[in-house]
């Protein structure tokens, strides 16, 4: 075929392709590469975290030592010895055989939702909630539901009126994106059981649950109800991003199709990464080096607050995170987050618009920041220059 025959194919775009978007985070994200932008807006794991030395020494290592299996193809479910470190590692028995290691735990969402949605399915979320689980779902075309929130979690109420027939309900416990907040004991409780009488599945996302400041979070769903619950986790916030990898922990019931899926959509995960993570881990690395990271963002959290106190006009609202990486914002009554975004990168601050984050009825008022990318003196000036532009934003009238 000449190029200009392809040039002028009549492609036709599936159903599931016009409902993809780009994400949003991901267009401010370009605006923001802007040199000299102080950016609150990616939530980016600090790369003073990133242990490049211990994963030079894993790597010089699993290439010496077996080189020929890191380097072949491996098997679906994961490199065996990660997943007995996974399983081993969190706080309820799991059998390694309900691990499933994935590219991210992003790409958990993308099996979640090929397994477990059809073209009409409800799905319930939080509100607001994760986009990035909003940008997996929407293709499978789910009728994706808000169930009210509030700073303990799901308002169960709301829940039990809107769970008839829902495939599952997505869940973030722990400090979550984007709100920062943490489910309380209580609302957990709650809402296991309350789960269990419904009869709904739940989806329990926890990249950040490592990443708490001065106490761990109360015990995941999962640890409540394994069987009604499907759990995700991550290495990108405990190691780096950059090696793609995260897992499922699964019922046995549900496993063999998300292992169909996975294998539809990859094959494996990268089997030289899954045993340059085992190298390192193996040692007990994740409890000397989770501590600084928690000490880290401590720091850059206490400061944000602190410059928020110092700075923010009155009527500007803010929550106190015990962990993770994310402050959220509420504006003025009058002020719209995403008309102040313009004015706060004119003055050399970006943050993500809270609208994104929700499935439905967006609250304009509301905003992300992230504390782990910039340093305790860029989020002093950029903490400066934001109140300043919502000072300018709220005096236009
Ligand atoms: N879930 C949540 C809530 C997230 O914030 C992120 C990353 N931003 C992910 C999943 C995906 O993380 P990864 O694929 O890097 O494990």
């Amino acid at each position: 075929m000449k190029m200009n025959e392809l040039q002028n194919a009549p492609w036709v775009m599936a159903k599931r392709a016009q409902k993809m978007n780009p994400s949003v985070i991901r267009e401010i994200l370009k605006v923001t590469e802007k040199p000299g932008i102080i950016s609150f807006a990616g939530g980016l794991p600090s790369p003073k975290t990133f242990p490049i030395s211990e994963f030079s020494a894993a790597c010089e290592k699993v290439l010496r030592e077996s080189g020929d299996a890191a380097l072949q193809y491996a098997a679906s479910e994961g490199f065996v010895t990660l997943r007995e470190m996974v399983a081993a590692a969190l706080p309820w028995p799991v059998d390694p055989a309900q691990v499933l290691i994935t590219t991210g735990s992003q790409q958990g969402l993308d099996l979640v939702a090929k397994v477990l949605i059809d073209e009409g399915s409800r799905v319930l979320v939080e509100t607001p909630t994760y986009l990035g689980a909003l940008q997996a779902f929407t293709p499978m075309e789910p009728e994706v539901v808000s169930v009210a929130s509030d700073a303990e979690g799901v308002d169960l109420d709301d829940l039990t009126a809107k769970a008839a027939g829902a495939r599952f309900l997505y869940v973030l416990p722990n400090f979550q994106n984007p709100t920062g907040r943490t489910m309380t004991e209580e609302r957990r409780a709650a809402l296991s059981s309350r789960a269990a009488e419904l009869g709904l599945p739940i989806v329990e996302d926890n990249p950040y649950g490592d990443l708490w400041f001065d106490t761990p979070p109360p015990l995941p769903l999962s640890a409540r109800n394994p069987e009604g619950c499907v759990y995700l986790g991550s290495f990108s916030k405990v190691l780096a991003p950059g090696l793609r990898l995260g897992f499922i922990v699964a019922p046995k019931s549900l496993y063999p199709k998300l292992l169909q899926a996975k294998q539809a959509a990859d094959l494996h995960s990268p089997g030289f990464n899954q045993r340059m993570v085992a190298e390192v881990i193996k040692d007990g690395f994740l409890e000397r080096h989770v501590p600084t990271i928690r000490a880290l963002y401590k720091s850059q959290c206490d400061a944000m607050l602190a410059a928020m106190q110092q700075h923010m006009p009155e009527g500007v609202h803010w929550n106190t995170p015990a962990g993770g990486m994310f402050v959220w914002v509420r504006l003025p009554e009058g002020l719209n987050a995403i008309e102040l975004l313009p004015k706060a990168v004119d003055k050399g601050v970006a943050f993500v618009p809270g609208a994104a984050f929700y499935a439905d009825g967006a609250d304009p008022r509301t905003l992300r920041l992230s504390f782990v990318t910039a340093s305790v003196d860029q989020i002093k000036t950029g903490i400066a220059a934001l109140a300043a532009a919502i000072r300018e934003h709220a005096a236009r009238g």
